[in-house]
């Protein structure tokens, strides 16, 4: 984690010298631990991006209402989200759609009903309280947004963060909006394209949006506070948006050693443990800092898996089935190094992921949270690993923070594999709940997650051996992990 959260590899951004130094060490680093090569090149898997950065001298956001012309602040009421699908210029009318989901299984569907052809629709993130947290999680990726929306024949979308569920400061949202937007030029499957216009709209701003619509923001709050459907409604608006883009490509790579499993019939099969080893580079300064250093988010991750690779290795008990150690790039990006992974796998079939990012060791390791806990049973091993090293197990305690499909496990899911990720959890009311909520408020995707942060070392240490035993359990389980039967996740499986 010293080496990868330092200035010199600054950020580790996707296509970045830094992050290149970092799979190098990452390569280094598992030939030493007697790992092999599982890459396409030695120990790397290379893919390329395509990079979309904002230019906003040359970008403007207004709304338009009966020929008058009210401006909004780039950075202060809203960002623009550029992608290699974004035109330069585009005019519609706006309409509110509420959540703006999409969800079949439920019969829910906020689209329905209103004729959407050629306009852009505003909406908040979330969705209604009583849907089960997976399903909503699943209907509002990028993916699933993109395709309910196209079909409806929408060109742009304007996201409003739920006031429920925020967890950056606005300042930060804004702050990112420079980051360079990279989508994967083979992404191995048929996504569904951005659409031509994507804005963030400054939540505590929101209201200016609905100053001509008849409605009141404040209602649409308390609606939400109190988990109340959402109406639907025109804007009395057009939107008009001029975009400023410069685009261009790079490559990046994953970093794959393996440790070939000892059963000659079950050392087919792969267990994967992953950890996203990119972050976002240099950026705004906060503090006069301008590197973002990712220490926690997900150098530790990072570290954790050269530190569990060896001790599978060291280990007496030797693994059935083969290990797979990745680190991927192009996590910050959308999950696309993980993606590409899913989907030009070198090793294979792979029967479980166990994904570490952002685990945050920031006090004793007494709770452990786990996304995807009730989904398969890979439950069972993470409590009986648990149970063994004095370690409570809890399911997700935020499901609105849709944690489950925020990282690289989700790459794995979609192509039906048992996931499971970690975070040092606490029980609420406690100090260690401040100390997690502060670290999200003050250094999540800041530049102070770097080195100089407090990180408790010794607990870090005892997760890197419960991960090791659970690697070493499901490797050697007689069969292999499976979701349960009333799982949202099991339709993936192919
Ligand atoms: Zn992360």
């Amino acid at each position: 984690m010293q080496f990868l959260a330092d200035d010199r590899l600054e950020g580790r951004d996707t296509g970045s010298r830094g992050l290149d130094l970092a799979a190098d060490y990452m390569a280094e680093q598992f030939q030493r631990g007697g790992l092999e090569p599982a890459g396409t090149d030695g120990y790397r898997q290379r893919m390329e991006f395509e990079v979309s950065r904002l230019d906003e001298s040359r970008s403007s956001l207004v709304l338009v209402h009966n020929g008058t012309v009210q401006p909004l602040k780039l950075g202060e009421d809203a960002v623009l989200v550029v992608s290699s699908r974004a035109t330069d210029r585009l005019e519609a009318d706006a309409v509110f759609v509420g959540y703006g989901l999409v969800v079949p299984e439920r019969n829910y569907d906020d689209l329905a009903g209103l004729d959407l052809t050629g306009k852009v629709v505003v909406y908040f993130t979330g969705g209604p309280p009583d849907m089960p947290s997976a399903i909503k999680a699943h209907y509002q990726s990028a993916d699933e947004r993109r395709r309910a929306l196209r079909k409806a024949g929408v060109v742009g979308s304007i996201a409003i963060p739920n006031p429920k569920s925020i967890e950056r400061p606005w300042s930060r949202v804004a702050a990112s909006r420079f980051e360079p937007k990279m989508e994967l030029v083979d992404p191995g499957y048929d996504a569904p394209p951005p659409l031509p216009l994507a804005v963030m709209f400054n939540t505590d701003r929101a209201g200016r949006l609905f100053t001509h619509s008849g409605h009141s923001v404040e209602a649409l709050f308390t609606a939400i506070q109190e988990g109340k459907p959402l109406p639907r409604f025109p804007l009395g608006v057009r939107v008009r948006a001029t975009l400023g883009m410069q685009r261009s490509r790079v490559t990046s790579q994953n970093v794959a050693g393996m440790l070939p499993g000892t059963d000659p019939t079950l050392r087919g099969e792969y267990v994967a443990v992953t950890a996203h080893l990119d972050h976002v580079g240099v950026g705004e300064p906060v503090n006069g800092d301008r590197i973002y250093s990712g220490a926690l988010d997900n150098a530790a991750g990072a570290a954790s898996l050269i530190e569990v690779a060896r001790a599978v290795r060291e280990s007496r008990t030797k693994p059935r089935r083969s290990v797979l150690f990745l680190a991927v790039t192009g996590e910050e990006k959308g999950l696309l190094g993980s993606q590409y992974y899913a989907t030009h796998p070198t090793k294979g079939p792979i029967v479980a992921d166990l994904n570490m990012d952002m685990y945050n060791p920031l006090f004793a390791l007494r709770y452990l949270e786990i996304q995807g806990l009730e989904e398969s049973s890979l439950g069972e091993d993470v409590r009986a690993v648990a149970h063994r090293a004095g370690v409570e197990v809890q399911p997700d305690q935020e499901p609105e923070h849709n944690r489950f499909i925020r990282s690289d496990q989700y790459s794995f899911i979609k192509t039906g594999v048992p996931a499971v990720t970690f975070k040092f959890s606490y029980l609420p009311g406690t100090p260690e709940e401040g100390v997690f909520n502060q670290w999200l408020a003050e250094r999540y995707h800041a530049p102070l997650d770097d080195l100089e942060q407090p990180v408790d070392r010794a607990a870090a240490a005892r997760f890197n051996a419960l991960l090791a035993d659970l690697t070493l359990r499901v490797a050697n389980a007689d069969s292999r992990p499976e979701w349960r039967p009333d799982s949202f996740f099991r339709r993936f499986v192919r």
